[in-house]
């Protein structure tokens, strides 16, 4: 036991660098307000895009779900067998993404994990975007090839990544950007990193976590938004964004799918989401797939906030999307605007510093959703200029 001592003084070290994630504790659901403490607050959190988190169709098909298939999935789907409602999830999803199939995986960030190294072999290369998700990151770590990055959404730098690659023979290349980054909420150029692609004969991924529910035609994602359906060879997705529920999943041609099903790890290693999970997810592409009001107000309350965080003076980044990044640099400033916001104003918007966003980048990132009434995003703008203001931020 004596050897885990460095435990305690590099978990210390994190809280002296204001490194140190304080976890809130919510008392009940995720929504566009929610409880901490017995306090309501207004809650510009979570990824909740479209509030589905607590929707009650969705709450409806989670509990119809467990009635009909009950909880435990038993085993690996490869052993125990797949219940009929993951393979109703997959074709409903397939259908949603415009591609010949899918397969659903316990989340995202194992999408990724279980995906790359698939694909990826030892005389292979694999290139990724510099401010891919983690997930993104950890999943190439895995795969045997050479590995190189290219500059944030720098398509000249991709292509002299392709060449470089090329000319030292590599077999087959793929290429991996998310498509909205979370933390700035950019849009991937994926039109033009595509063309690159093709050029070069290499696969290109993209990690639509954040252009689900968000992006295209009533939220069919970054591929929809961009009409490059069947030029993109791997969509990766989450269901825990914008879907309200749990999941991830892989969608692209028959032949990707069946090879994921015999090769990717989480896939043959670890069991599948829950029937509810499963249900609330095909419930969410119900939502999607009857009106685009959900959608259209995501959009549309992005687009009130950030002209007021604007109206008031406040750096709000480079985004495309309704995420809203409040550029502050410190990060000690940045978890001080936090707390005033949380304490004065009952505001819940978290601070997010290194290592998900570099040093001297922080920011709180304020996540505004369809659920959330003009008066919420209002008072939010109204809270954070107040704080802006003593702080000496504005
Ligand atoms: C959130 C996120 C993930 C992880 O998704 P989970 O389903 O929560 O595991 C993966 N990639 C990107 C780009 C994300 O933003």
């Amino acid at each position: 036991m004596a050897a885990s001592h460095f435990l305690r003084s590099e978990i210390d070290a994190l809280r002296r660098e204001g490194l140190y994630n304080a976890i809130r504790h919510l008392d009940g659901p995720q929504g566009p307000t929610l409880t901490i403490d017995g306090r309501p607050l207004l809650n510009f959190c979570s990824n909740n895009y479209l509030g589905l988190a607590n929707h009650p169709r969705i709450v409806d098909a989670a509990k119809a779900a467990l009635d009909r298939y009950g909880l435990g999935p038993g085993a690996v789907r490869t052993i125990a067998g797949t219940m009929t409602i993951h393979d109703e999830l997959e074709s409903r999803l397939a259908a949603f993404k415009g591609v010949e199939a899918a397969i659903s995986l316990q989340s995202g960030f194992v999408a990724n994990i279980g995906t790359i190294a698939t694909l990826v072999g030892a005389d292979d290369a694999v290139i990724s975007d510099e401010l891919n998700h983690a997930s993104i990151v950890d999943g190439v770590r895995l795969a045997k090839g050479a590995r190189s990055i290219y500059r944030h959404a720098d398509v000249e730098d991709l292509r002299r990544t392709l060449r470089k690659a090329r000319d030292a023979g590599a077999g087959r290349v793929l290429v991996i950007t998310d498509g909205v980054f979370s933390m700035d909420g950019d849009i991937a150029p994926l039109d033009r990193i595509v063309a690159a692609a093709e050029d070069f004969d290499a696969m290109v991924m993209v990690d639509d976590a954040h252009g689900e529910g968000v992006l295209g035609r009533g939220g069919r994602g970054i591929v929809d938004h961009f009409g490059l359906h069947g030029r993109v060879d791997v969509e990766v997705g989450t269901m825990s964004k914008a879907f309200g529920a749990i999941g991830g999943y892989v969608a692209g041609s028959r032949d990707l799918i069946e090879w994921l099903s015999q090769r990717a790890r989480p896939f043959l290693f670890s069991s599948a989401a829950t029937p509810p999970d499963v249900g609330a997810c095909i419930a969410a592409i119900d939502i999607l797939e009857d009106s685009t009001d959900l959608v259209d107000r995501l959009w549309a309350n992005g687009a009130r906030f950030k002209a007021a965080m604007q109206a008031a003076g406040f750096d709000i980044g480079e985004s495309q999307t309704p995420i809203t990044p409040v550029m502050l640099g410190d990060v000690t400033l940045a978890r001080e605007v936090s707390r005033r916001l949380f304490d004065h104003h009952g505001v819940f918007a978290q601070a997010i510093g290194f290592p998900t966003v570099p040093h001297g980048k922080a920011r709180i990132r304020v996540m505004v959703s369809a659920a959330h009434s003009h008066d919420d995003l209002d008072r939010c703008a109204a809270a954070f200029a107040e704080v802006g203001r003593e702080l000496g931020v504005l």
